[in-house]
């Protein structure tokens, strides 16, 4: 059985480039592109296995990264762009001609992420983007369609690409959940 991750990981994963500094993210239109443009290194940066983040197609996981909204911005044909799912806490921008996700935002203040953007730098002509460190909500993937007796060896070969599997976000993502609800208590 070949298991297809991500296409950023599945050759083994680039470092990221000490001192990089952002770039653009493109979507998948043969035209007419939609360019978002990141003046800032990203954070964070995993595969995850939701059913709502936007995955190339073939790839069990998605990869996605936080990055300060305040250094993200739509540079080119921003008309094309579309909220996925106006209800869900992230609100996912894609692209009506791709489909590809460009940023997500959470519009509520009160989110613990609340300030972050999710972005996904594979989309990026540029390298040097942080690279992917865990894997988030791998049990998820069985919701859309994964046999759940290949999670063992799909867990096995994260572990093996040096990606900590978890099923829900990483214990210092979780820590700051669980910090920012103590606070607001
Ligand atoms: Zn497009
Ligand atoms: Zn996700």
């Amino acid at each position: 059985m070949s298991i297809n991750i991500h296409p950023a990981v599945d050759n083994g994963i680039r470092p990221a480039t000490p001192g990089f500094s952002g770039g653009t993210l493109l979507c998948d239109c043969p035209e007419d592109k939609v360019e978002v443009t990141i003046k800032s290194q990203t954070a964070h940066n995993h595969v995850c296995g939701c059913s709502k983040c936007w995955k190339p197609a073939g790839a069990l996981f998605s990869q996605v990264a936080v990055v300060s909204k305040d250094a993200v911005s739509v540079t080119a044909n921003g008309h094309k762009l579309k909220v996925v799912d106006p209800t869900a806490t992230i609100q996912r921008h894609a692209c009506s001609g791709c489909g590809v996700h460009m940023f997500g935002r959470i519009e509520n203040q009160n989110h613990p992420f609340y300030g972050l953007d999710f972005v996904h730098t594979e989309r990026s002509p540029q390298t040097g983007w942080a690279a992917p460190e865990f894997a988030a909500f791998v049990s998820s993937i069985i919701e859309t369609g994964t046999p759940p007796e290949q999670m063992g060896a799909i867990r096995a070969r994260l572990n093996e690409l040096g990606l900590p599997p978890y099923d829900c976000l990483s214990p210092p993502l979780m820590d700051a959940i669980a910090t920012h609800v103590a606070k607001s208590r």
